[in-house]
């Protein structure tokens, strides 16, 4: 089995992880990022159809309250545009009766990148080598040697595909997915471990629709396509459209616990009769559609993140602890950052003092 010795290895290739290769590039360090998907971007996850990428994942983003995340889209030249807010809302009681009311406007604004939130993803890998990043590489085991680390990818139950050594290792994914997922030798103590599995892996437990259509029809009639409803199968609905041109769209969180979506056929049909309730005829019938559900992806969601989470936890390293054996293992991920913790800006946060960690130790 091969074995090749790479000085840092980025564990996730989500925003945190491709962050943090960015850093790297920047300051010439080798590095390679190991991604167990076949695709980049992680939670960050927009399909594109006709020239226009629909966020499955992340859409907004705060200026106001998030400096990294404004800063590093003007760095990389990308361009925002304001959530559409402008109308009348609806509301859909626990029977179904649908009313309009006032719009609820988000505070602070929320603002959506052109390019869907893939573009943060695509940009920063202009920055980082090609071959500098591994897909469809799931770390299975990460073995402590002197010095440094030997890195397992593939299938804990067979012989792995492949190994790394490595100085340092980045950790880049939620630290409950890597307590649950993968193996560390020597065993990480109790209390470490018990904090990785308590930490939320935010929105995991989520899914996402995002319905397309050739006209804004809701706006014509005065509606800014938010809608909260008690009834579902959506809670929460908002405009998801391209900037200033079509295709426009309507997005919604599904409101139903992950355990029961078992049926996406009806699933789907039950939105769109939902949508066609709530906005009219023309919502039943979008050009096309995506839906995604977080909570079955493998390499997002583990069965703690099946039951909902309500409230915004309170994020922080696990068991306080930044790195770990000796600082060969430095934690990033959204969830272990300090501050906007579960946001894309924690996603930076993490990044960033993880690569500043890494390179003093
Ligand atoms: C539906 C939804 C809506 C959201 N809305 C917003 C929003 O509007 N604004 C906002 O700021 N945030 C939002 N978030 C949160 C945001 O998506 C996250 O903060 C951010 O994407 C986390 O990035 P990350 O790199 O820390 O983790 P991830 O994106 O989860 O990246 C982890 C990476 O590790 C990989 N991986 C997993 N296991 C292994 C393994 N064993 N070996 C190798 N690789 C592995 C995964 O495939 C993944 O690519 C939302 C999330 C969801 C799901």
């Amino acid at each position: 089995m091969p074995t090749e010795t790479v000085d840092t290895k980025v564990i996730g290739g989500g925003l945190s992880g491709i962050y943090a290769a960015y850093l790297l590039s920047q300051k010439n360090k080798p590095f390679i990022v190991l991604e167990a998907r076949e695709r980049i971007g992680g939670r960050i996850l927009s399909p594109e159809h006709q020239e226009f990428f629909s966020d499955l994942g992340p859409s907004w983003y705060w200026p106001a309250i998030h400096p990294k995340m404004a800063h590093l889209i003007q760095t990389l030249g990308l361009k925002g545009y304001r959530q559409f807010e402008e109308g009348m809302g609806r509301f859909q009681g626990p029977d179904g009766a649908v009313q309009t009311v006032s719009g609820y406007a988000m505070e602070p604004l929320s603002w959506r990148l052109s390019g869907g939130m893939m573009a943060l993803i695509t940009k920063l890998c202009e920055d980082i080598p090609e071959n500098a990043i591994r897909l469809n590489h799931p770390v299975c085991k990460i073995e402590k040697k002197i010095p440094g680390a030997l890195v397992s990818v593939g299938e804990l139950e067979k012989e792995p595909w492949t190994r790394f050594t490595t100085n340092k290792i980045i950790l880049a994914l939620p630290p409950r997915l890597a307590a649950a997922t993968i193996l560390f030798n020597p065993d990480l103590s109790h209390n470490l471990t018990q904090a990785m599995l308590k930490i939320d892996t935010w929105m995991a437990g989520q899914a996402k629709f995002c319905a397309l259509y050739e006209e804004p029809f809701w706006r014509q009639t005065g509606l800014s396509g938010q809608a909260f409803s008690q009834c579902g199968p959506l809670g929460e609905i908002h405009d998801g459209s391209n900037n200033s041109q079509g295709p426009y769209g309507l997005t919604g969180f599904v409101g139903i616990p992950a355990v029961q979506r078992n049926h996406q056929q009806l699933l789907t049909e039950a939105i769109l009769s939902q949508l066609e309730i709530i906005y009219g005829k023309p919502a039943a019938q979008p050009t096309t559609f995506f839906y995604q559900d977080w909570a079955r992806e493998r390499f997002t969601a583990t069965r703690f993140d099946q039951p909902p989470v309500y409230e915004h936890p309170l994020y922080h390293p696990p068991a306080g602890q930044t790195s770990i054996w000796d600082g060969t293992i430095h934690f990033a991920g959204t969830e272990t950052a300090n501050q906007h913790g579960g946001y894309l800006e924690g996603a930076l946060t993490a990044a960033e003092r993880a690569v500043i960690n890494h390179i003093m130790t």
